[in-house]
């Protein structure tokens, strides 16, 4: 007796880009059966019209803060992304985890969590582990010393690699950033990061990035391209990137289809003359928290609210999306969310990312085809990162899955109110147990930790 099947949806098969309609059985977390499946189940799902798709597979969002948790749900944040079909996320992004990893990952082996998770390391937690609360400082050979400590420790604890926000500490230069690398050099771990400046400083950044994979041998994600190069600069960005992968660096990107990115106030990103960099006056800044919640700045509100809630989120709508578009077409970059959320509050990247790319991307727009699209968001995301089992429908695979109607998916998280759920979900399948139906959860302690040693990479196997 199987404990699910979904009957009649159609597949997404990768390597031919078709959808082929077929019924998939269910049973102990897995998918066992893809085609025919006679064996009777306990539950039958008809997703006659609809697409079942691998779950989403989110390789850089933020995870919650979850000792934060006494009213209410804790997992705020990843309660959202399992209502837009993420099934698996990837926390510690940008250089910030927030908290340390074993305590992240203690929590959920006692509690489960709406989703999988995964972890790296921060290069900017670790500096203030050891002591350097001063972004605009390199680091001393003792600081660099102990984090490499401490980030040995993380990776063994599980963490598959090391994140860098290098954009939110001017004071890391090149030289700390592949020296906190040293440890690593031929181990399995990979790297993330937020590059150190955008719009003109952008092809410059994304070579540093490149170089730091060539001088180290490990593998980088380029974070959140479009907020780095949507500025006039993605074409160049795209080529660059490609130059590095056909001299063999192992080099990919992320990107959230948005043209608005998000950080707090207080960030050095905002530090004097970001305004003249972006081309763009105060009015850009759109203020998430009260007692501004809602308000566009103007200089004066811009100072005082930097000065007075340095930890406010803010969007900056800076970008154009037709770059945007471009960056999620190019064969090496991932669709991710970089979902963050504080308080409730922040940017709807967190709840509507792969339903918007789904929706308007693909249907609306036409810029790329569905499967081309949810290769992106499931497959790419799970080589990328040694998920054997997850990605795709197969016997074998993971019961991680998403029911949703091509025809009706859309984000419905906006800039004013940035959580709200997206449309055309039916099913969210988690560990091969439903976990959302008709965008409502019902359950969301099904996700489990999945540390580094799990992971098979290329070589290994
Ligand atoms: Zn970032």
């Amino acid at each position: 007796m199987l404990d699910l099947k979904i009957v009649n949806g159609r597949i997404p098969v990768f390597e031919t880009g078709e959808l082929k309609v077929s019924d998939i059985g269910i049973k102990d977390g897995r998918i066992v059966c893809v085609g025919a499946c006679e064996e009777s189940a306990r539950e039958v799902i008809d997703a006659g019209g609809k697409v079942v798709a691998p779950g989403f597979i989110d390789i850089h969002m933020h995870e919650e803060v979850l000792a934060d948790g006494a009213n209410g749900d804790e997992y705020d944040i990843a309660n959202r992304m399992l209502l837009m079909g993420a099934t698996t996320c990837v926390a510690g992004n940008c250089g910030n985890n927030r908290q340390s990893v074993d305590e992240f990952f203690s929590h959920i082996d006692k509690n489960g969590s709406p989703v999988n998770y995964l972890s790296f390391i921060g290069h900017n937690f670790l500096r203030r582990s050891v002591g350097n609360d001063d972004p605009y400082r390199r680091s001393t050979e003792q600081e660099i010393k102990k984090m490499q400590d401490l980030a040995i420790k993380a990776v063994d604890k599980g963490a598959i690699g090391l994140s860098f926000g290098l954009e939110y500490c001017p004071g890391i230069d090149f030289e700390e950033a592949v020296e906190l690398c040293e440890p690593f050099k031929g181990t399995d771990i990979i790297l993330s990061a937020h590059y150190r400046k955008d719009a003109e400083y952008a092809i410059t950044s994304v070579k540093e990035l490149i170089d730091m994979t060539r001088v180290t041998g490990v593998p980088m994600i380029i974070s959140h391209l479009g907020s780095c190069t949507a500025y006039g600069m993605m074409k160049e960005s795209l080529e660059v990137i490609q130059g590095a992968i056909d001299e063999g660096l192992d080099v990919c990107a992320d990107c959230y289809p948005y043209d608005a990115f998000s950080t707090f106030i207080g960030s050095a990103v905002f530090d004097e003359g970001c305004f003249e960099l972006w081309n763009k006056s105060y009015d850009a800044i759109l203020l998430t928290e009260e007692p501004y919640r809602g308000m566009r700045c103007d200089e004066e509100l811009f100072r005082r609210v930097r000065k007075e809630y340095p930890e406010m989120l803010v969007v900056a709508f800076v970008m154009n999306e037709d770059e945007v578009i471009e960056a999620i077409k190019a064969p090496f970059v991932m669709v991710a969310s970089d979902g963050l959320y504080r308080k409730g509050q922040g940017h709807p990247r967190g709840a509507g990312t792969f339903p918007r790319v789904l929706g308007r991307f693909v249907r609306d727009m036409g810029e790329l085809t569905l499967v081309e699209a949810l290769k992106k968001m499931t497959l790419m995301p799970a080589a990328r990162l040694g998920l054997k089992g997850k990605g795709r429908i197969a016997e074998g695979a993971d019961a991680d899955i998403v029911v949703f109607d091509p025809e009706v998916i859309i984000d419905g998280a906006t800039f004013e109110s940035p959580v709200e759920a997206p449309k055309g979900i039916d099913y969210v399948i988690l560990n091969g147990k439903i976990a959302v139906k008709d965008n409502v959860i019902l359950r969301n302690r099904l996700g489990k930790v999945i540390r580094r040693q799990e992971l098979v990479k290329e070589g290994n196997e």
